[in-house]
């Protein structure tokens, strides 16, 4: 079976570049039926708080991407790490360390003299024959892992095509610092194992850890998963993708107004294509998600389509469930939901033209609160005669069946009354019921606003 999994690091929230990340690992397991992990990489003590697992969590769930297994956290996997770097001890394949800094930075000096990479030269690897230096005296040592000197590693990466490393490019590498704790790119090799992953699948800025972590998988006698690292995402404007961006926290995107299958939609497309197709469900991503069509450069971020994408969704969107969202928007602001006509029905006017979810509720709110538009406004729109307009509609309101025929009946009635043209009557109309000069069709806004309401608005200008 598949088994692939996500391993953010809770250093800050899930980002719009880890959830393109974890959409793609849980979309690959989704596609074989596989098993979806979630892995919570929380070695950084210093840098890894709660709230950043609880933002993940959040981030995770909002978008639907259900883990199967996990989480798992690092920090509670020690001991595990700890056994297996004893067990490479005893094998012969990691060894004690006793090199200062002092020493380390003398060497360093000493190859950059040289014009050469800086790296461990091997002094502390035991090989047969050589005879190692004594341990000082209180020092802790680290560990290192005894890296094969000779020929390269090698991988095909299921994105970026075959990838070759000469050993000698890599040095023993430390596993395990002096006080004990296993360092970052053991504790990855060792979930990757026991976890069973199948298929690696995370950003590109690891791609040079992976040799690295082949080599310890091979001196474990592991089955070396494949990978697949993803390119960057970049900014519109082809620098790296930062706030200014969108490089924001996923669950900004909820605040923001977008659904969460907007943003799925919008993901899937960034940096993997099927064909032309640029609106596809969940489900459809699922059904078509392959690794081949993951474009190996960096993808650009874009919000108008973004926008565009969330548009549609909200289009689509049963009134029910916008009408909930909207709600709680309200809620948010100090508006009463329930201080309007039924949402369901305010939505279903304005989801057409709105781009987001606050958009939405900025629409709704007009229907909840009693609107004061701006001065000018009404010094605008409301002119005596627009109110002598409004003051003979009142009455035929008053009188009318609540409903589309009889209330575009009494609005003809009132400009042939007055000599007036449809916007000389639906303008001031407008401004008075909603405070602005343009809403939907306005016999549908009078419709949905409901008698008492709309005869209460018109009442203050009359
Ligand atoms: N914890 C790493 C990160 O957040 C991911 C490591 C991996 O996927 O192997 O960048």
């Amino acid at each position: 079976t598949v088994r692939t999994r996500f391993a953010p690091s809770p250093t800050g929230y899930l980002h719009i570049g880890g959830a393109r990340t974890a959409l793609f690992s849980w979309a690959y397991a989704r596609r074989h039926q596989g098993v979806f992990i979630l892995r919570i990489e929380d070695t950084d003590v210093a840098r890894s708080t709660p709230e950043a697992v609880q933002a993940i969590l959040d981030g995770m769930q909002w978008l639907g991407l259900n883990h199967d297994e996990g989480p798992f956290y690092q920090m509670q996997r020690m001991d595990r790490y700890k056994d297996v770097i004893q067990q490479m001890l005893a094998a012969g394949t990691a060894y004690y360390c006793y090199t200062s800094k002092e020493e380390l930075d003398a060497l360093r000096a000493e190859q950059e003299a040289r014009k050469e990479k800086p790296r461990y030269d091997g002094r502390w690897r035991p090989a047969p024959g050589k005879t190692l230096p004594t341990p000082p005296e209180g020092v802790q040592p680290v560990v290192r892992f005894c890296n094969p000197t000779e020929g390269s590693v090698a991988w095909d990466d299921l994105v970026k095509g075959r990838i070759e490393i000469s050993n000698a490019e890599l040095d023993d590498f430390i596993i395990a610092r002096a006080d004990g704790t296993p360092t970052y790119n053991f504790c990855v090799v060792v979930d990757d194992w026991d976890m069973g992953i199948t298929q690696v699948i995370r950003g590109d800025d690891h791609v040079n850890n992976t040799p690295r972590q082949i080599n310890v998988l091979k001196a474990l006698g592991a089955t070396v998963p494949q990978y697949a690292h993803l390119s960057m995402i970049l900014g519109s404007d082809g620098t790296k993708l930062s706030k200014r961006h969108g490089a924001v926290s996923v669950m900004q995107y909820d605040d923001d107004g977008y659904l969460p299958e907007a943003v799925i939609n919008y993901l899937a497309r960034l940096g993997w294509s099927h064909g032309d197709d640029e609106v596809f469900s969940r489900e459809q991503f699922v059904e078509w998600f392959d690794l081949d069509h993951i474009t190996p450069s960096a993808a650009q971020f874009n919000t108008e389509k973004l926008n565009w994408l969330n548009a549609h969704y909200i289009k689509q969107a049963d009134n029910t469930r916008l009408a909930g969202e909207v709600a709680s928007r309200l809620a948010r602001r100090g508006v009463d939901p329930e201080a309007g006509p039924a949402l369901e029905s305010v939505v279903a006017l304005y989801k057409d033209r709105a781009s987001n979810l606050n958009e939405l509720a900025d629409a709704a709110e007009l229907f909840c609160v009693d609107v004061h538009p701006a001065e000018e406004v009404v010094a605008q729109h409301l002119t005596e005669a627009a109110r002598a307009a409004l003051r003979s509609l009142a009455a035929r309101l008053a009188g009318a069946a609540w409903e589309k025929p009889a209330l575009n009946q009494a609005i003809k009635d009132t400009m042939a009354e007055h000599g007036l043209k449809m916007p000389q009557v639906a303008i001031p109309l407008r401004v008075a019921v909603l405070g602005v000069p343009q809403t939907p069709s306005i016999d549908a806004v009078l419709e949905v606003l409901g008698q008492a309401r709309v005869l209460a608005r018109l009442n203050r200008y009359l």
